[in-house]
């Protein structure tokens, strides 16, 4: 059985800032970020191409922390974070801290595929993917709307900030019709970072991970994600303690919350079946079956079926 989930991060605006056009806006990249994903699970084609196919799409849209439209460091800056994971082989790749290649997620798979390590960072991995993946101007990934979220959480130092201005973050995972397994993680990270940090997306085993039982991909406060060993204490609990999908990932979100962190991940069994909880006010998600029917959701209400308009 083929199956998709994505999520575009557990920074939902709050419900009384979204008007019926933003939600259709959020809906409609979702929905096409399935169709983009569906459409090469279809067609026979692997899981991992699915998971990149759908995360371009969230990647190019700005409504969405990756990519074009990522968040900005303390400093101003955009510093990419992404990883892709393949459960058949437990091959991985990552990037940390990038500003440059056009899709983050590409440049993650070229060090999979390209490279003999697992991830690069800065400088050096920027180094090494040009003329391996395109580039874009480091200027058009940075949108107004992520300025303004800057500057309010720099002025808010130390206070409660909106989860819309904190968190974000893309992700994907896929069973394909050989029953293969793949994971996939980009974002620009939190809101007013500290230059060079990074966060769980791009280590796998914490935001990201795929193996023959499961394929997950996680959003919200990172730190707190790699304290938890989020993706891969959730496949150990359904490896070894035979947990169910929806129980190992709740046990794992308990832990995450433990730690003083909130947010979601999504996640697919070899079966296809497929989980998309969340601790955050809500989490942009949806998930594609063999009927070809998108279903997308923002808030705790149940999915939606949803065309693009
Ligand atoms: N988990 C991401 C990070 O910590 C951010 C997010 O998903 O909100 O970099």
């Amino acid at each position: 059985m083929i199956a998709l989930a994505i999520h575009g991060g557990a920074g939902t605006l709050a419900p009384d800032a979204m008007d019926a056009d933003l939600e259709q806006a959020h809906r409609n990249g979702l929905a096409r970020a399935l169709i983009a994903g569906h459409r090469v699970l279809a067609a026979g084609g692997p899981a991992i191409d699915a998971v990149c196919a759908a995360i371009h799409v969230l990647e190019d849209d700005p409504l969405f922390n990756a990519g074009h439209g990522a968040v900005l460091t303390a400093d101003g800056k955009v510093e990419h974070d992404a990883c892709i994971m393949d459960g058949a082989t437990r091959r991985t790749g990552a990037v940390a801290g990038v500003c440059g290649p056009a899709h983050p997620i590409d440049a993650a798979r070229a060090v999979m595929e390209h490279s003999p390590h697992v991830l690069l960072a800065g400088r050096g991995a920027e180094g090494w993917l040009q003329g391996r993946v395109p580039f874009a101007d480091p200027a058009s990934f940075v949108t107004a709307r992520r300025q303004r979220a800057l500057a309010a959480v720099l002025a808010a130092r130390g206070g409660p900030i909106d989860d819309a201005d904190r968190h974000g973050t893309v992700g994907a995972v896929a069973r394909d019709a050989q029953g293969v397994l793949a994971a996939g993680t980009s974002t620009g990270g939190m809101t007013g970072k500290l230059a060079g940090r990074i966060g769980d997306t791009p280590l796998a085993g914490a935001g990201t991970w795929a193996d023959a039982t499961v394929a997950i991909s996680a959003t919200g406060h990172g730190e707190s994600f790699i304290r938890a060993a989020a993706g891969h204490a959730i496949a150990m609990h359904m490896r070894l303690s035979g947990l169910s999908l929806a129980d190992a990932t709740d046990l794992v979100l308990a832990d995450v919350t433990a730690l003083g962190g909130d947010g979601g991940l999504i996640a697919i069994d070899a079966a296809g079946h497929a989980v998309l909880p969340f601790t955050s006010r809500g989490m942009y998600r949806g998930q594609v079956g063999p009927d070809g029917v998108c279903l997308t959701g923002i808030y705790r209400d149940a999915l939606a079926p949803t065309t693009c308009t």
